[in-house]
C-alpha cells in the first residue's frame, strides 16, 4: 500500500515530533508514505491517477478530498472578505477588519487545517478577545501582547 500527500510530513501543524511517529507507524504497518505528491487528476472508469509530478498509477481504494472553497454569498463583496474570497481576521483576535465583528471556522483565512477543532479554539479566543473589547473603555483597546497567534498552545 502506498501513501501519496501533497504535505511535506504528516500533520505539519502538529510539529515534527508527530510527523515522525505517523511515519513510524506507517513503517510499522508497511505503508510507503510519498510525501510531496499532489493529485493532479484521476479517471473514476479506468481507477486511474495521475499526480501533478507527472506519476500515474492505478488504485483500488480512493479517499479524495474536493478542493477548499471560499463559502457562497451573503459573505461575498462585504467588507472583510478577501479577493480569494476568504474572511480576513487578526490572528489573536479573530476580529475582522470590522471593528467588534469577529469571524471564526472554515471560512476565515488563517494557516490552519480546517478542522472543527480549530474552530473551537477560534471560539475561546474570539470570546476572550471580544469580552475585553466590550470591557475597555472606548478608545484604549489594546492588542495582544507577544508575537504567538491563539493556536501557539497547541504546538507545546
Ligand atoms: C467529511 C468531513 C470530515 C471532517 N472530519 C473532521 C474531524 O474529524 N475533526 C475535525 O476537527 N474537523 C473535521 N472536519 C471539518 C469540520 O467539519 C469543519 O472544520 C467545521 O465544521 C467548520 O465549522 P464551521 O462552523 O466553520 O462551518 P460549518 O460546520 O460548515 O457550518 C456552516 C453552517 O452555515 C450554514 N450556512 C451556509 N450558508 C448559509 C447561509 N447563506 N445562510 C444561513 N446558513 C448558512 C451551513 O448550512 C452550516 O450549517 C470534517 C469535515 C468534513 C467535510
Amino acid at each position: 500500500m502506498r501513501l501519496f500527500v501533497p504535505e511535506s510530513a504528516p500533520l505539519p501543524v502538529a510539529g515534527p515530533l508527530v510527523g515522525e511517529q505517523v511515519q513510524a507507524l506507517l513503517r510499522d504497518r508497511d505503508i510507503e508514505y510519498r510525501p510531496q505528491h499532489a493529485l493532479g487528476s484521476g479517471d473514476a472508469a479506468e481507477r486511474t491517477l495521475a499526480l501533478k509530478g507527472g506519476e500515474r498509477g492505478r488504485y483500488d481504494l480512493l479517499l479524495a478530498v474536493p478542493p477548499h472553497a471560499p463559502p457562497p454569498p451573503p459573505l461575498q463583496d462585504t467588507p472583510p472578505v478577501n479577493e480569494a474570497g476568504w474572511v480576513t481576521v487578526n490572528q489573536h483576535t479573530l476580529e475582522t477588519s470590522v471593528p467588534d465583528v469577529f469571524a471564526i471556522g472554515d471560512a476565515t483565512e488563517i494557516p490552519l487545517p480546517k478542522a472543527d477543532v480549530f474552530a473551537e479554539g477560534e471560539a475561546k479566543a474570539t470570546a476572550l478577545a471580544s469580552s475585553r473589547s466590550a470591557a475597555a473603555a472606548p478608545g484604549t483597546r489594546r492588542e495582544p501582547a507577544g508575537p504567538s497567534p491563539w493556536w501557539g498552545w497547541y504546538k507545546s
